[in-house]
């Protein structure tokens, strides 16, 4: 398949979309299992992971909630992982089975940041649903990724949500950089 061309770098299919669909199935199979009868709240981190999380939530059958969330970090800083405030959760998590639906876990360090931030607001249990994981990049090991659709070598994607300089995020496949 040719490259394609956002903003001014090139981009190939890395993993087509009928794959990434029959994976959330299969996560939202598990998740419908691990839960029954428990209602979970979905926290879904935007802007990423929003095609995501609308997969995710209609894959499982038990009865769920979702909210968005925003987490807002130092500016001028990428990935530092140091996460001031969650923006936009209303919704009271005490006592609630939350699932944290994250579009990739890279370092790790703004899921740390995040789930501390969650811990304090006494849910019942905490686990994080990421589509995708860079292995190699991790830092942080003890995170509770009880869920995770793909492990991915360190390139660059885009695609299924996730965006080069806010385009791109409209793809149905995932896409890496092409970098030669
Ligand atoms: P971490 O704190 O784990 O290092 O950063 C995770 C965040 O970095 C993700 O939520 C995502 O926004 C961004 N990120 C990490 N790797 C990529 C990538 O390959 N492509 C895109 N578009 N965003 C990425």
């Amino acid at each position: 398949m040719q490259p394609i061309l956002v903003k001014d770098k090139r981009f190939k299919v890395s993993m087509p979309a009928s794959k990434i669909q029959a994976r959330v199935q299969e996560v939202g199979a598990q998740i419908s299992h691990d839960y029954e009868g428990r209602t979970p709240m979905f926290i879904s981190v935007l802007t990423g992971a929003f095609i995501f999380a609308a997969d995710l939530v209609r894959s499982v059958a038990t009865p769920s909630e979702i909210a968005f969330i925003r987490v807002a970090s130092y500016e001028g800083t990428d990935s530092t992982g140091e996460v001031k405030e969650v923006l936009g959760l209303k919704e009271d998590i005490a006592g609630r089975d939350v699932i944290i639906v994250e579009d990739i876990v890279d370092t790790g360090l703004t899921m740390q940041e995040l789930v501390g931030l969650l811990e304090k607001k006494n849910p019942r249990s905490i686990a994080i649903c990421s589509l995708l994981v860079k292995p190699d990049k991790l830092q942080v090991h003890d995170l509770p990724i009880k869920y995770r659709c793909f492990d991915i070598p360190n390139d660059f994607i885009l695609g299924y949500g996730l965006d080069y300089d806010g385009l791109g995020r409209e793809l149905p496949d995932i896409y890496t950089l092409v970098t030669e």
